[in-house]
């Protein structure tokens, strides 16, 4: 009996399936889930003492990796001025102006406390702006458990073979419009049909939740001209890529400017934090200036605004785009030419620290595909890296990070681990 097996059978008494987040429970690659007691740089321990180099990075935020000595300072001075004041505090300021100056549609934001949050209160602010109901979501892209948002969605539910959740009423699930990703003329459609009651589009413009896709060339500029077109809010849901693609996201790096941005993951620092930020114009259409209501006790939270603060300022001080790139780009690279020699069908997808390994012959352009790519064989992929020290994420629907902490060394070791894996299997 290991350590880990032991917590997982306590934990399971005690919490539905054992976790407090479906997709840690490892139910699409099959087996039990690991215990982490610690984790430094690049590196995750386990309750077992096994060492891992780490390609979930906490799911996105751990771009510096994990206790980053700077972050680790900034948390803690903010510690010992006590953990939160119910009051407005100077962190919040900071944070504000920081992610302005960083995300070029961000004109006003308001902090919340994870991206679930900033989606709904997205949505909740769209329609409010818009005074319409309708919303359109892709399928794949997951926003969060936010109940019109959880209907084709991906990451956990989509793991769980459960894209639709129950517990969301039929008349919610009504105002929501799913179509295809990547196929213009079906929004196209969608406006001519419900155009003067659609509030808004949301969408991750780099769907990450379904492995790793990228919008085909015109894509992301038709839906911002369909959206200016008829009136309707434009919601990037940059929780996962923002600061991770570039300092200002997708929309910094295509050029594309939405209304609404949803943040989160790196802007935490590490601690559970989310953001909302747009045009001040439909910004102010929130509480206690406008009527749409949202609130939070623990928002702004000091802690988690200095973690926050510190891992932005961290990525600006640094070359450290310029770097992940390059370690993203070895890895992909290495990944994609060996599954070449070996007449094997890989496509490997990669945007700066972000991969995907997709077992497909063909680009993965949308849900379908994805869903089509070959589980049997990345679960056997997952399962072999992670038995010689290499942790990806546990289902082929996730998306890998890298850290400024992998360096050199820890990209080079995991390069000759998943190459060599690949010609094992
Ligand atoms: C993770 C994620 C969310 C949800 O954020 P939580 O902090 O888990 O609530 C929303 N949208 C996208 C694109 C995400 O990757």
């Amino acid at each position: 009996m290991t350590v880990s097996s032991d917590l997982f059978t306590r934990a399971q008494e005690l919490i539905p399936g054992g976790v407090n987040s479906p997709v840690r429970a490892f139910r699409s690659v099959g087996g039990a889930p690991f215990f982490t007691k610690k984790a430094h740089g690049a590196t995750l321990t386990t309750a077992d003492n096994q060492e891992l180099i780490d390609f979930v990075c906490t799911w996105g935020p751990a771009i510096h990796g994990h206790n980053n000595p700077i972050i680790r300072e900034a948390i803690s001075d903010a510690l010992f001025k006590g953990t939160s004041f119910g009051t407005p505090n100077p962190y919040e300021v900071e944070m504000a102006e920081l992610i302005a100056k960083m995300v070029p549609s961000v004109e006003k934001v308001r902090m919340v406390n994870s991206g679930t949050e900033a989606t709904m209160t997205a949505i909740r602010l769209a329609r409010g702006y818009t005074k319409r109901d309708k919303i359109i979501k892709f399928a794949g892209c997951y926003h969060g458990h936010v109940d019109s948002l959880l209907i084709a969605a991906g990451s956990g539910a989509l793991t769980l073979g459960k894209p639709d959740s129950a517990g969301i009423p039929e008349s919610l699930a009504k105002e929501t419009i799913v179509l295809p990703f990547n196929d213009l003329s079906k929004v196209e459609e969608a406006f001519a049909n419900y155009g003067e009651q659609i509030a808004g589009i949301i969408l991750e413009p780099f769907p990450a939740n379904v492995g790793l896709i990228f919008p085909e060339s015109g894509y992301l500029q038709g839906l911002r001209n369909l959206c200016t077109k008829y009136g309707s809010v434009l919601i990037f849901d940059e929780v996962m890529t923002g600061f991770r693609v570039s300092a200002g996201g997708v929309q910094e790096h295509v050029g594309i400017t939405p209304d609404l941005t949803a943040l989160g993951k790196i802007i935490g620092g590490g601690l559970p934090v989310g953001a909302l930020g747009g045009k001040a114009e439909i910004m102010d259409y929130l509480a206690p200036l406008g009527p749409v209501y949202q609130a939070g006790t623990l928002s702004g939270n000091p802690l988690a605004m200095a973690a926050g603060i510190s891992s932005l300022k961290l990525l600006l001080e640094t070359d450290a785009y310029a770097s992940l790139e390059k370690m993203g780009k070895q890895i992909a690279t290495a990944i994609a030419d060996t599954a070449k020699e070996l007449g094997m069908p890989v496509q490997v997808p990669q945007v700066g620290s972000m991969f995907c390994v997709y077992f497909s012959e063909k680009t993965v352009a949308n849900l379908d595909d994805a869903i089509a790519t070959d589980t049997e064989r990345f679960n056997k992929y997952f399962h072999r890296c992670l038995d010689k020290g290499v942790y990806l994420p546990p289902s082929k629907y996730e998306a890998n990070f890298i850290s400024t902490a992998h360096q050199q060394g820890a990209i080079d070791q995991a390069t000759d681990i998943l190459t060599q894996t690949l010609r094992e299997l």
